[in-house]
Order: structure tokens, then C-alpha cells, then sequence
């Protein structure tokens, strides 16, 4: 990727992040504002879309923040803000419904899941029109590369299908946004059900805030037993995050231990226990003292939105011209 590329990214506030978030997602996401020009915003709009309190929306905004300055996104290099509070998203977003066929709607995987699995009487327009959305979202930005996970490239491709059907009517206006996939997309799975991936709708997962007494209480639990074919994909998934929040040296100290037979889960278990909480000590003291002044984070967030409507409002000044809105 070139230097200072425009990255567009959504960031989902639902529940406790889990080392899986993390190391699937989160981290790249610091890692992005080092060498881009990138806009992250937190989707508030798109959690109303699903049954919602007041509070807890209020609290999950606020929370996912912390987490993400915390973990190192830097408000001089990135622009954080939360999308309810530049409004050209739902401007352009009515403008983009206007020009979406209802069965490109209709046909989005994500819509039938999650309508299938709802009563009809709750399911409303705005779960239909989540990817119109998502689409204002990301093209008010105009950028070149929008890091998705998988369940969200179709949405992603009906966002560049908006853009040329925009461009092919009003002329050219959107540069048709490419996927930036991680560069290996780990997956990281439940510690106690191995065949699953880590969620935080499954099983217990490690959170990236759990204190140093739960990290070492459910990783004591975490399933080591092999399958009948001889596989340990509990062992396999351990030793993936010793990699990850460990070294090389101690990976290979356990792989010539499972060589030779000496092996002992215990030790393995302890060791990553440690490495997990050293990784994550910084986080959570920056967090705590971030918490500790919210009125601070709301501010970061206030001038995030400043800097992204400057941007947001140019684009839309421009669409509006072009579609004949005065
Ligand atoms: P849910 O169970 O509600 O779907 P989730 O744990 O899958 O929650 P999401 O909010 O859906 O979390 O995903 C946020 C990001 O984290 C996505 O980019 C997703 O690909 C990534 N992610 C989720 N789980 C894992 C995992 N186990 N390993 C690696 N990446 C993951
Ligand atoms: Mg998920």
C-alpha cells in the first residue's frame, strides 16, 4: 500500500472486545493510522438497527473509545468520531436509497440472517438500508482501501455498485473503494470449544480488559485435549497467541517439548498467562486513566467529528449540486 492512502473504517460498538478482535482486527487498525490518512468512526447509527437501550448505546460509544485510544490510536494521527455526529452521513445515505434498487436490498445475506432470525413485526427499514448506509459512510471520504472483515465484503461490493451507478448518472464523482484484507487474517478460537472461533456471543473469551487474575483463570481452563485423528487444535490455538503475545523462542521452547513428549499444558497455560498480561498492562492503565476522565474522550471525539465534516461536507456539497439540490 502507498503511503498515506484515505482508509475508511467502521467500528462496531457491541459487547466487551476479545483478544480475537483484537488480534483479527483492532490491531491493524492502530497499525493503519501510521502510514494513511484514516477516518474511523464509531457506527452508532448502524446499532440502532437492532433492539437497543439508551444507556448501554451510550455506554458501549463511550467504552469502544476507550478501548481504541488505549490501544494506541492517536487523535494527532487518525480522526476518531462517533457518526451520529456528522451529519452528511445521513444526508447522503437518503440520497443513496434513492438511487438503490429495493432487491440489491433484499438480497444482502447479512439482511436475511438477521431478518429470518427476528420477528417480522421488529424487523424495520433501517436492518434493509444498514448497507446504504454503510455505503454513505465509507464514499463521503472518497478513500482508496476500506479494511472489512468477511461478512461484510458484499456490503462493501454494493457500496462500489452505489458508486458507479452515482458516477454513471451524475458524473464522475466516487473513486471505487477497494477491500484492504489483514495481511493474515488470523483466526483465533474459543478456549473452551477449540472448533468454534473466540466470539463474544459464544463461549467465555478472553477480553482485551480482563484484570491479570481472569486472564489466568480462563486461560487455566482452556480445553488442551486431543482429537481422536491425533489433532490438539486447543494446543494449536495457544500456541498461535504465545506467537502473537509472546516470542518466537518461547513458541519453539514448547513446540521441542511437544516433539520429545515433555510437554506440559500447565507450564504452556502460565507462560501465556504471563505474556498476556505484561501485553496488555499498558493498555489497561492508559484505559483506566483515560475512564477516568470521560469528559476528555467526548472532546477527542467532538474534534474528530470537526475534522471529518470538513471532508464530508465538501462531498456532499458536491453530490447535491449534481443531482440538481439547491
Ligand atoms: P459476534 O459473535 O457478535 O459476531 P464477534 O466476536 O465475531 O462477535 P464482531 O464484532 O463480529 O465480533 O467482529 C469484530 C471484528 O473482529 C471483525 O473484523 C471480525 O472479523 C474480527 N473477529 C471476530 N472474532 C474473531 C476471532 N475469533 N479471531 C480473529 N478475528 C475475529
Ligand atoms: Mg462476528
Amino acid at each position: 500500500m502507498n503511503k498515506k492512502e484515505t482508509i475508511v473504517a467502521g467500528i462496531r460498538a457491541s459487547g466487551q472486545p476479545h483478544i480475537g478482535n483484537y488480534l483479527g482486527a483492532m490491531k491493524q487498525f492502530v497499525e493503519l493510522q501510521e502510514s494513511n490518512r484514516c477516518f474511523f468512526f464509531i457506527a452508532d447509527l448502524h446499532s440502532l438497527t437492532t433492539p437497543f437501550d439508551p444507556k448501554s448505546q451510550r455506554a458501549n460509544a463511550l467504552d469502544i473509545a476507550l478501548d481504541y485510544l488505549a490501544l494506541g490510536l492517536d487523535p494527532d494521527k487518525s480522526i476518531l468520531f462517533l457518526q451520529s455526529q456528522v451529519a452528511e452521513h445521513a444526508e447522503l445515505a437518503w440520497i443513496f436509497n434513492c438511487i438503490t434498487p429495493l432487491g440489491e436490498l433484499e438480497r444482502m445475506t447479512q439482511f436475511k440472517d438477521k431478518s429470518q432470525n427476528t420477528k417480522t413485526e421488529s424487523i424495520n427499514a433501517g436492518l434493509l438500508n444498514y448497507p446504504v448506509l454503510m455505503a454513505a459512510d465509507i464514499l463521503l471520504y472518497k478513500p482508496s482501501g476500506v479494511p472489512v472483515g468477511e461478512d461484510q465484503l458484499q456490503h462493501l461490493e454494493l457500496a462500489r455498485v452505489i458508486a458507479r451507478k452515482f458516477n454513471s448518472h451524475f458524473g464522475d464523482t466516487f473513486p471505487l473503494p477497494k477491500a484492504v484484507s489483514n495481511k493474515e487474517t488470523l483466526r483465533i478460537k474459543s478456549l473452551s470449544d477449540p472448533e468454534k472461533k473466540m466470539s463474544k456471543t459464544g463461549d467465555e473469551a478472553l477480553l482485551i480488559v480482563d484484570s491479570p487474575e481472569e486472564i489466568r483463570r480462563k486461560l487455566k481452563k482452556a480445553v488442551t485435549a486431543s482429537a481422536a485423528d491425533g489433532s490438539a487444535p486447543g494446543v494449536e490455538n495457544l500456541l498461535l497467541l504465545l506467537g502473537q503475545f509472546g516470542s518466537a523462542e518461547d513458541v519453539n521452547k514448547f513446540h521441542a517439548a511437544i516433539k520429545d513428549g515433555s510437554i506440559r499444558y500447565s507450564e504452556l497455560k502460565d507462560l501465556l498467562a504471563e505474556r498476556v498480561i505484561e501485553y496488555f498492562k499498558p493498555f489497561r492503565e492508559q484505559r483506566a486513566k483515560l475512564a477516568a476522565n470521560p469528559a476528555s474522550v467526548l472532546e477527542i471525539l467532538a474534534e474528530g467529528a470537526r475534522k471529518a465534516k470538513v471532508v464530508a461536507s465538501e462531498t456532499l456539497r458536491e453530490v447535491k449540486e449534481k443531482v440538481g439540490l439547491l
